[in-house]
């Protein structure tokens, strides 16, 4: 069977994604997928990246938002209720208790933040640290996030390369320890495809790049496929040939979850 599900979509209410919800609804429906979820960017406290976010108060809308178009496509496709959580360090009594609020079928943690300064996307520009010292942050906080019990799924596993050059030997080091601590956390990890539509990118490839999905893959760490959508033609994106990549690898199964409860299905 083809890849089934697409779990990580947003909406606008994080201020930098277009297009009605119903909208990437429809485009999974063409493409034939069974189960969708939406993941969008959780609030946090003090302000923290308060224009890439949806704001505290609109949380009970978001949520009622999604289960509504549940109701309202049931029987056509499968919508679940996630949440992308920025995990930071300190914030984790806040967010165990925001990611435990709501009925979530499962919760995408991800790392977008090397110190309170220093966000994704700037960290090419503003950053102070030299590349290998921003791997070694960015994975040091993902090691956190895979041993708080905090997500299911961990996001864009090395997105990391987005802003930065090449690292040494010593930044790549962090890798397959990285690897190992999520195999040790026995969550699951996504391969998200938005690195396909990365101009920034050296060539196109996926977050984790192919050959660490390779690594994942041997040290049987359950896996999903999301495309990271910010715009519903941006939905499935280049799933077929990550499809033919880990037919080709021996990937036989992929996870799927429901109220944070994990499963498998065949490919
Ligand atoms: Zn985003
Ligand atoms: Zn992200």
């Amino acid at each position: 069977m083809p890849i089934q599900t697409d779990y990580h979509m947003h909406t606008p209410l994080c201020q930098h994604a277009v297009g009605p919800l119903e909208a990437y609804v429809e485009r999974a429906i063409e493409l034939g997928l069974r189960e969708i979820g939406f993941s969008d960017h959780n609030p946090l406290p003090n302000g923290y990246g308060a224009n890439v976010r949806m704001k505290e108060s609109e949380l009970d809308y978001y949520v009622q938002r999604v289960l509504d178009l549940r109701f309202q496509y049931r029987g056509k496709i499968e919508i679940l209720l996630g949440l992308e959580m920025d995990f930071v360090e300190g914030l984790e009594n806040y967010l165990a208790e925001q990611t435990t609020r709501y009925p979530f079928d499962y919760i995408i943690g991800a790392v977008h933040y090397l110190d309170s300064q220093c966000r994704l996307g700037a960290w090419s520009r503003d950053c102070p640290y030299p590349v290998d010292e921003q791997y070694a942050r960015y994975f040091a906080g993902i090691r956190k996030l895979a041993q708080s019990g905090l997500c299911d799924i961990i996001a864009h596993f090395d997105v990391v390369k987005r802003s930065t050059r090449q690292p040494s030997e010593r930044g790549l080091s962090e890798i397959p320890v990285t690897l190992a601590e999520i195999k040790r956390a026995g969550i699951c990890m996504e391969i998200n495809t938005s690195g396909y539509r990365h101009p920034e990118l050296p060539e196109p490839q996926p977050y984790p790049t192919l050959p660490v999905v390779a690594e994942a893959i041997a040290l049987s760490i359950p896996l999903v496929v999301n495309s990271d959508s910010h715009a519903p033609e941006q939905v499935g994106l280049a799933f077929s040939g990550v499809e033919g990549f880990l037919h080709r690898n021996n990937c036989r199964q992929l996870a799927r979850f429901e109220r944070r409860q994990r499963s498998f299905y065949t490919l």
